[in-house]
């Protein structure tokens, strides 16, 4: 027998006790010729003390252990005296005096201390990622991962829900991204595709009558790296038949909300029943359609107290059938001529021209724009806006979408500039009604603005001749803190509205019957009503730990470059099996 307790178990109420513990050497001291070594497993820490009179050789084999050796340690459970015991270990009465001591594995010296809880190179810690895990913090996320995912099992479950098993290798199911392609050895010059999500095979789920499906899914989607992402990522992926939007909305905000209750009490929901915006609302009010609602500033439209204006950047913008909005920083009139140029880089890189402001203070108007202000149009913006004396009045002006993203951007650099939003809220919000397709302007051609399989609004189903552009479609996302935390919708289950999307996006016949093919000839078999959406776990679990970004939470992450460093993967492969797959590399 390995062991009789783990090294997080033994309380006061053991003491007196025979008992066995296996784990990592933490650390360890010599002090008054008594070696203190704690010993470490996933479940916490022990205090290990020795007796070298009367247990020499236990004795002994403890001082010779070092960091992270593996041992096994029989002993007995001892109070510890009261001006020794330590608050801060779950252990922390007692300490096991130890009897009889198996090096069970010896460990070279570690290139990471799993101990400190250190700030390395990541590349080190990715590289020796079973060292790293070892580490409370990453325990710690595993094991929440692990409780959101089981929550998610179980309330599924209870709800008729039945998880099933998507291939991995599919076929091209777009989400917007560029494939991973595998080779097939037995059918030259032919792939498989990883699917991006399972979208097509659990609305095939639906047509084959399932009713309710979920996965706890892995999707691959071979992105430029950009920010916070990983080329696999979970979801939890689920389809419903016979349901209509509100009916998805509320069983995933009942999900998020009872989950949070059970496995993070210390986060609190902004809101219930949670808020919903429409995309265009959502966008005019906070510049973006992934708002942090956990603080106000939002943007307010004031072009028309301008309309007259003779300041040349709001003139020139209004002519041109663009607009000024402004968001307040309270108290931001203080901010000093440094902290006021580093907003306006801010501004600029966003794709503003320059920032203009207004800082109320005791003595009037300051700021770029306080000069070409009249006191007429400087009251309006003021009683419109409340900003009061001390506040900061940034204004965007421009074309609306470049003033909303300005502002939006602006918005979250404040919040943490100025620290407005608390970290243990939760803000969670719907966005629904997006437009379906977005122009895009390179390719010149529609893009699907979720993906190509969304139901378009059916009162805008007459405008696929005529206006593609205002078509609004039934998809909707969740959104928290600033992130976007899940996409779903309300499917399209007819045929011939598939196939009148797939054209507007420029598929020709034959591309979409070799593409799509079987899911347009699976609507002919009475597909039902259906829909769905996607969680993301990996950002949730992210902001329910406190994290800074998704590596943290997922166990064996590729860095920042898109590598596994621990395995050095991707990597070259024999010629050989290259040959046999058909590939000549350039
Ligand atoms: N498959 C979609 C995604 O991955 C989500 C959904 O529509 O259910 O974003």
């Amino acid at each position: 027998m390995y062991r009789t307790h783990t090294c997080g178990e033994l309380r006061a109420s053991h003491a007196g006790q025979t008992v066995t513990l296996s784990g990592w050497v933490h650390n360890f001291r010599t002090f008054g010729g008594v070696v203190f070594l704690v010993l470490r497993d996933r479940y916490g820490i022990t205090q290990i003390v020795t007796k070298p009179e009367a247990f020499a050789d236990a004795h002994k084999a403890i001082e010779s252990a070092r960091s992270e050796w593996v041992i096994q340690v029989e002993g007995l459970v001892k109070m510890r005296p009261a001006d020794q015991f330590n608050p801060k270990m779950a252990t922390g009465e007692i300490e096991l005096e130890a009897q009889k001591v198996t090096v069970l594995n010896q460990s070279k010296s570690t290139p990471i201390v799993v101990s400190r809880d250190e700030d390395e190179n990541e590349d080190i810690r990715l590289k020796y990622r079973y060292l790293d895990l070892r580490r409370e913090r990453m325990t710690r996320n595993l094991v929440l991962r692990h409780r959101v995912v089981k929550f998610m099992r179980d309330f599924m479950d209870e709800r008729g829900f039945i998880e099933v098993e998507t291939p991995i290798l599919f076929k091209a199911t777009p989400e917007g991204a560029r494939d991973y392609l595998v080779p097939s050895r037995i059918h030259p010059g032919h792939f498989y595709a990883l699917p991006q999500s399972p979208q097509q095979l659990k609305q095939l789920l639906m047509v084959a009558g399932q009713d309710r499906y979920f996965q706890i899914a892995r999707c691959f989607r071979d992105e430029d790296l950009r920010g916070d992402r990983q080329p696999e990522f979970t979801q939890l992926d689920l389809e419903m038949s016979f349901v209509q939007r509100d009916d998805v909305l509320a069983l995933v905000e009942r999900l998020y909300t009872e989950m949070l209750a059970a496995v993070a009490p210390h986060k609190k929901l902004f809101a219930s029943p949670w808020p919903k915006f429409s995309h265009h609302e959502v966008v005019e009010k906070y510049g973006t359609d992934k708002p942090d609602l956990r603080f106000g500033m939002e943007l307010v439209d004031v072009s028309d107290i301008f309309a007259k204006s003779e300041f040349k950047v709001f003139k020139s913008a209004l002519e041109a059938g663009g607009t000024v909005k402004c968001i307040v920083a309270a108290g931001g009139a203080e901010m000093t001529r440094k902290e006021v140029d580093a907003l306006t880089d801010a501004a600029k890189s966003l794709g503003a021209k320059g920032l203009a402001t207004l800082a109320a203070t005791a003595e009037g108007p300051k700021g770029t724009a306080a000069k070409f202000v009249t006191p007429e149009e400087l009251e309006a913006v003021q009683s419109r806006v409340g900003a009061k004396v001390g506040d900061l009045i940034l204004f965007a002006a421009d074309a609306r979408a470049v003033v909303n993203k300005v502002l939006g951007g602006l918005r979250v650099v404040l919040r943490d500039k100025l620290n407005l939003a608390d970290k243990d809220v939760m803000a969670f919000a719907w966005v629904v009604d997006f437009p379906m397709f977005a122009w895009n302007e390179e390719e010149q051609r529609w893009d699907a603005e979720h993906h190509p399989f969304t139901m378009p609004q059916l009162s805008d189903l007459d405008k696929f001749e005529t206006d593609p552009g205002s078509i609004l479609s039934d998809a909707y996302d969740m959104v928290c803190n600033g992130y976007e935390m899940a996409s779903g919708s309300i499917r399209i289950h007819r045929r011939d509205i598939q196939f009148k999307v797939f054209q507007l996006l420029g598929l020709k016949d034959e591309e979409i019957h070799s593409k799509f093919g079987h899911m347009l000839e699976a609507f002919e078999y009475g597909a039902p009503p259906h829909g769905g959406m996607a969680p993301g776990i990996d950002r949730l679990i992210m902001l329910l730990a406190d994290e800074p970004n998704i590596r943290e939470v997922i166990a064996f992450p590729k860095n920042q470059n898109g590598r596994d460093v621990m395995a050095d993967a991707p990597s070259t492969v024999e010629p050989k099996q290259l040959k046999e797959l058909h590939i000549k590399l350039e």
